[in-house]
């Protein structure tokens, strides 16, 4: 007798829907950047240029790599200090209690746990939109209500006083700052209004995964102050470190402890953990990089702009191109001549986003692009 059996014909739908997501293990899916990409079961050419991922062409920095051949022998150990000494050095750098910081193996797995710790059918999933995905996919799983609120015009910033608005039930409220897919950014002011002004239980969610490219203000004031703030941080984009994986969640430590039921070890690859720890010593690392990058996409911004080609004023190492025609046309015209971008954000139908690489990808990006926009 199959299980089902006695089911109305959409509950047996459902329950044959949902027993196949839970077999394939998707329930349980921390939703990365390649994953929502589709991007981690292609393999691409040797000279494709991937400029899909928000990914940093850079990599580890030359003593990022040098830790990490040095350390790499001593591998069968668990090492767990490393992480430890990573977490003293990071709380130091910024002025934090060594208890309000949480090392994880990159941002994805904090921002999928907290959705589960804080949202609910009865406490909703507050988001921009387009905004990254993962949260949206994660209260799928905790069965909340995903609120989506557009971006203000223009700005492309986040609209706290519509998410607010929207979210009266909010568990979570989900700030993306620089925001992707756009690159834009969110005023602290603006930030500090959410904050103050939600309700009550509610949380704010600030992920900084790519605040280092940009000149916008930390919010991790807000977690010195005790606000009910988490704020997310990787290694991930501008020390170039996605597939060594390092990150922390930052806040109080009762805010901590929600998504750490979910978490699993507390230590980071020792590989990941020294890297992180002597990129966080280089002092012009990050000040360097965040110059490279601005120069490189300021170049591509005065091509868009002698084009006729909108884009977002974004300040981060990807931006969005505004291209007339539906995005998925305009991706898959350019993965044909070998130069993949993102993926499509249906709340922007019409735009494509573009990671920042080196200049020698850009320019072959904007040949691609020139070619495929000018041959309908
Ligand atoms: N948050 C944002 C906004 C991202 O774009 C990404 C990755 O692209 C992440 C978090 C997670 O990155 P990771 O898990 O590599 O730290």
């Amino acid at each position: 007798m199959l299980k089902y059996a006695g089911l109305s014909p959409s509950s047996r739908r459902s329950f044959l829907q949902a027993s196949a997501v839970a077999s394939a293990g998707l329930a349980f899916r921390v939703w990365t950047e390649p994953l929502l990409a589709g991007a981690a079961e292609k393999t691409f050419s040797e000279n494709a240029v991937l400029i899909n991922l928000n990914e940093n062409p850079l990599g580890p920095c030359e003593p990022a790599r040098q830790a990490v051949a040095k350390i790499a022998a001593q591998g069968g150990r668990y090492s767990v200090s490393l992480t430890e000494e990573l977490t003293r050095t990071f709380a130091a750098n910024e002025g934090l209690k060594l208890e309000y910081v949480r090392p994880y193996p990159g941002s994805s797995d904090p921002l999928h746990y907290s959705v589960l710790a804080l949202t609910s059918p009865t406490m909703s999933y507050v988001t921009a939109d387009p905004a990254y995905e993962t949260g949206m996919r994660s209260a799928e799983v905790s069965g909340a209500r995903v609120v989506r609120v557009p971006l203000a015009p223009k700005t492309f910033a986040h609209d706290v006083k519509a998410m607010l608005a929207a979210g009266p039930d909010a568990g979570l409220f989900y700030i993306c700052n620089p925001n992707n897919p756009t690159g834009t950014i969110t005023s602290h002011s603006d930030i500090e209004y959410l904050v103050a002004n939600k309700p009550k239980g509610s949380i704010v969610m600030v992920d900084e995964a790519y605040i280092h490219f940009s000149d916008a203000e930390s919010a991790i004031d807000l977690v010195k102050a005790e606000k009910d703030v988490i704020v997310l941080r990787t290694f991930s984009k501008i020390y170039g470190m996605a597939g060594l994986r390092g990150g922390f969640a930052i806040a109080r430590p009762d805010l901590l402890a929600k998504p750490e039921v979910y978490a699993g070890t507390r230590y980071m690859p020792i590989t990941a953990a020294v890297a992180a720890t002597v990129s966080l010593r280089e002092p012009n690392l990050v000040p360097e990089r965040k110059q490279i990058n601005a120069g490189i996409r300021t170049n591509v911004f005065e091509w868009l702009d002698k084009k006729g080609f909108p884009h977002t004023p974004s300040q981060a190492n990807f931006f969005m191109v505004e291209t007339k025609r539906p995005a998925k046309q305009v991706i898959d015209a350019l993965a044909q001549e070998n130069v993949f971008i993102g993926r499509v954000f249906p709340a922007l139908p019409t735009h494509v986003r573009v990671t920042v690489g080196t200049k020698d990808e850009m320019d072959r990006f904007l040949a691609a692009f020139d070619h495929v926009m000018s041959h309908g």
